[in-house]
């Protein structure tokens, strides 16, 4: 297999609030993806960020009473820190109203698109939703409301500049319908195709500074205009690996790279797979190769609102859940319990229900009973058969078959975007696992050896060097889902020191307690 080099990248959220559970969602989304490249093999670069330039947040800071750059530097911050709480392993943190690099690269990204002749000013009335940050056509709005946030948009008018979407449209149709530029799950795909094929018109790609409260990067030769916010937004995707201060890093890890990759939410689908690559297009830099994009989560039945905060005593915020059930339980059920399509309801008693179910039950059981057998009949010594007398005990084949499927089976899944087909992969060495102790019964061959059959004690020493190795490989499996767990599980099989260390619970049951506490 030759190694790639991939860039991976989330979306940016805009700060007007602490981050919630959908964006922990992504970020452990891009994480795992991360993790797995890097462990096979592949140079990777994954990139996360804040938005710090929308007029929410200003309208955010007004709300409080506080200084706009004061809430950007505060809530920027909690989204940068969910690195430890979550596990997260991104390279690179871009903050778009601080980052030197960011806004060279916006300019030089509009630069390139008005000498391609894409930008003219235009006058312009419409109804603009400020939570989304864009216009909508009266027909997009159900009972005049907004379909994202089902508030009233406000009528706009003003003379701003508009980018040439229009032209791009036969190209972009092609190249997302031959899968040059790919979208999964498909039925994203095609949502895009059909957007596409009904005509794609010019977007307004400024707002005058008044309106934005002169907020925002200014129009290069056009002070009294400020660059949309999304365009500013999305262009962290090129200026952090450093397109417009010149740094090596863009070739390396943009314009160079075999893969780049985008994470999404269904929400922001349109102005990842549509406008930005338009604006590429334009400038003449080279397109992602692939928008991965996920539903939504609900919080015990209620969406998420745009604080952040929910109906009922459900917490959606990802820092507290990781401190009460620890990451490995938020990161397992995020990744194993939400479908590819379709939205997923959390709520703290299905996350502590899975969490014990697997993690304490089906893989903790598993790692401690055969550090306990190895310690109980081999003195804590792995035992090392020698496969030309190997006995065979019953299922030897098919836990051997499941360890060496697995690998293949992940790797696929997460090709495809699909983390619980890829958790099912790991899954099923679990529970081949647990069905192997329970054919052979170590237990029965350890007494029947005592009696003198040496036959019994071959076929102990292969079943507990098999299960061993199974556990080690299940670390290895498990190490871009759950890198905490899976750090525990290889200490508990390293016998550098001769011999097992003493078994110790690698995930202990979360308590009734704890439940009856968050509800
Ligand atoms: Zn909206």
């Amino acid at each position: 297999m030759t190694n790639e080099r991939v860039y991976l990248s989330t979306t940016i959220p805009y700060v007007n609030a602490r981050a919630h559970l959908g964006h922990a969602l992504e970020l452990v989304q891009a994480d795992v993806l991360a993790r797995h490249h890097r462990l096979a093999g592949d140079q990777v670069r994954s990139q996360t960020g804040t938005d710090d330039n929308s007029l929410k947040n200003v309208l955010a800071a007004e709300a409080e009473g506080i200084d706009v750059a004061a809430l950007v530097d505060r809530n920027a911050s909690a989204f940068a820190g969910l690195a430890q709480p979550l596990s997260l392993s991104f390279d690179d943190f871009i903050r778009t109203g601080s980052d030197p690099r960011h806004r060279p690269g916006v300019e030089r990204l509009w630069r390139a698109c008005a000498a391609s002749g894409d930008l003219y000013r235009k006058q312009y009335e419409g109804l603009y939703c400020v939570g989304c940050e864009q216009f909508y056509r009266p027909a997009e709005l159900p009972g005049g409301l907004c379909p994202e946030h089902g508030t009233k948009p406000e009528r706009v008018a003003e003379e701003n500049w508009f980018f040439r979407l229009s032209r791009h449209a036969g190209r972009l149709h092609d190249l997302i319908g031959s899968g040059r530029l790919r979208i999964e799950p498909a039925a994203r795909r095609n949502e895009v195709l059909s957007f596409i094929a009904g005509g794609l018109e010019d977007f307004s790609a400024s707002r005058s500074t008044a309106r934005a409260r002169g907020w925002g990067i200014p129009v290069p030769g056009d002070p009294g205009q400020v660059i949309y916010v999304w365009w500013d937004a999305l262009g962290n995707y090129i200026t952090a690996p450093g397109y417009g201060t010149g740094a090596e890093d863009y070739g390396r890890w943009w314009a160079g790279a075999d893969r780049r990759i985008h994470l999404v939410g269904k929400g922001v689908l349109r102005f990842h797979a549509v406008y930005w690559p338009a604006i590429l297009l334009s400038a003449g830099e080279p397109l992602p190769t692939d928008i991965l994009v996920h539903d939504y989560l609900t919080i015990g039945g209620s969406k998420i609102s745009k604080s952040g905060a929910v109906a009922g005593s459900e917490t959606a915020d990802p820092v507290e859940l990781a401190d009460r059930y620890g990451t490995d339980a938020v990161r397992w059920w995020l990744l194993r319990e939400v479908p590819r399509v379709g939205d997923a309801d959390f709520t703290a008693a299905r996350l502590v229900a899975r969490a014990n179910e697997d993690l304490a039950n089906g893989l903790g059981n598993l790692v401690s009973r055969v550090v306990t057998l190895v310690h109980r009949y081999r003195q804590g010594r792995v035992p090392r058969p020698d496969e030309s007398t190997a006995a065979a005990a019953p299922g030897r084949r098919a836990l051997a078959a499941a360890c060496q499927r697995a690998p293949e089976r992940v790797a696929v899944a997460l090709a495809a975007f699909h983390f619980r087909a890829a958790t099912a992969a790991v899954w099923d060495v679990v529970d081949e696992a647990n069905r192997y102790v329970e054919r052979t019964e170590p237990w029965l061959l350890a007494r029947a050896e005592r009696r003198g059959d040496a036959a019994a004690g071959r076929l102990l020493d292969e079943s507990l060097a098999l299960l061993a190795s199974a556990c080690s490989e299940l670390a290895v499996l498990l190490a871009p889902f759950l890198p905490d767990l899976a750090g525990r599980i290889r200490a508990a099989f390293n016998d550098s020191a001769g011999a097992l260390p003493a078994a110790e619970p690698v995930f202990p049951r979360l308590e009734a307690a704890v439940i009856g506490d968050a509800a």
